[in-house]
């Protein structure tokens, strides 16, 4: 019995100690085989950081790389912009001198003057307060009203007393005063250019002034402190003397005074010139402000 004991004692413990050491082996080599796999998991781990690492610098280089491009495009929208504002601010310019009358800043002479069928775009009435004799109507090319309402408020604020006898004057009213002053003066165009003041009247921008003392002879005009106050402050409204003393084109005509703008005006005032001694091409660069 004691002997059948140890024997089964015996086999058991066997197959204890068999299941022991399977057990370990097998327990060790679960656990090499995990230890293992966690070493290459962690190296597969790795590697994978470390791709994820080089596609986050791509992305990185991708996402300057378009951000640089995005800059470029912005900035190649901003010059086309700047271009399109040049564009247009040029062809505003074009459009705005194609539709300024080019013959308000042109030089007349005897050998060239106003075509007979030139109209000014728009005529008005000057007030009768300025006028030399109030039961004259006398027109004036209607956007230079403006600048000569300034010219004889001013005047008349420094107490003075100057007044408008002439303004517009048509190329048949023309021909009639002509006609009145004048027998046998010849026939055609040459009937008129003997008067190269003529032309500029015709523009509708163009005044004579005097004074109650003067009246329409204008004879002493140049001596009036009227006459010395134009001479000092016209230009501040536009106006310049189209004729003034020991020019080289016409003659002296102190009263005689034309709207050219106030920067061109302004010009021919500090540089001490004249409108006629300028040339045709520096006197069109101030056409597109001359209402400015
Ligand atoms: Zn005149």
């Amino acid at each position: 019995m004691l002997e059948k004991v140890n024997k089964s004692q015996k086999y058991i413990t066997l197959v204890v100690l068999i299941l022991a050491i399977s057990g370990l082996s097998g327990g060790s080599y679960l656990y090499y085989q995990t230890a293992e796999g966690i070493k290459q998991n962690t190296a597969d781990l790795e590697i994978k950081i470390l791709e994820m690492d080089s596609t986050i610098v791509k992305l990185e280089n991708k996402n300057n790389t378009l951000t640089y491009a995005l800059q470029k495009e912005q900035e190649k929208n901003g010059i086309f912009e700047t271009q399109i504002g040049e564009i247009s601010g040029t062809v505003g310019k074009l459009d705005k001198l194609s539709k300024t009358d080019k013959e308000l800043l042109q030089k007349y002479s005897k050998v060239y003057f106003l075509n007979e069928h030139y109209v000014p775009e728009a005529l008005v009435l000057v007030p009768k307060e300025f006028l030399y004799e109030s039961k004259k109507e006398i027109s004036t090319h209607a956007k230079v009203l403006p600048y000569l309402g300034g010219l004889l408020n001013a005047a008349s604020d420094a107490e003075l007393d100057l007044k408008i006898i002439s303004g517009f004057r048509s190329f048949s009213e023309q021909s009639v005063l002509k006609g009145a002053y004048t027998v046998n003066y010849g026939s055609g165009a040459n009937t008129f250019s003997a008067d190269q003041g003529f032309s500029e009247h015709q523009l509708g921008t163009t005044f004579d002034f005097t004074t109650t003392s003067v009246g329409a002879t204008f004879s002493g005009f140049s001596k009036t402190k009227e006459y010395e106050w134009l001479i000092q402050n016209a230009y501040k409204y536009g106006f310049i003397i189209s004729y003034p003393k020991d020019n080289g084109y016409y003659e002296y005509e102190p009263w005689h005074w034309r709207f050219v703008g106030k920067s061109l005006a302004k010009r021919l005032y500090e540089e001490k010139q004249n409108f006629y001694d300028l040339e045709q091409r520096t006197i069109d660069s101030y056409l597109i402000n001359i209402f400015d």
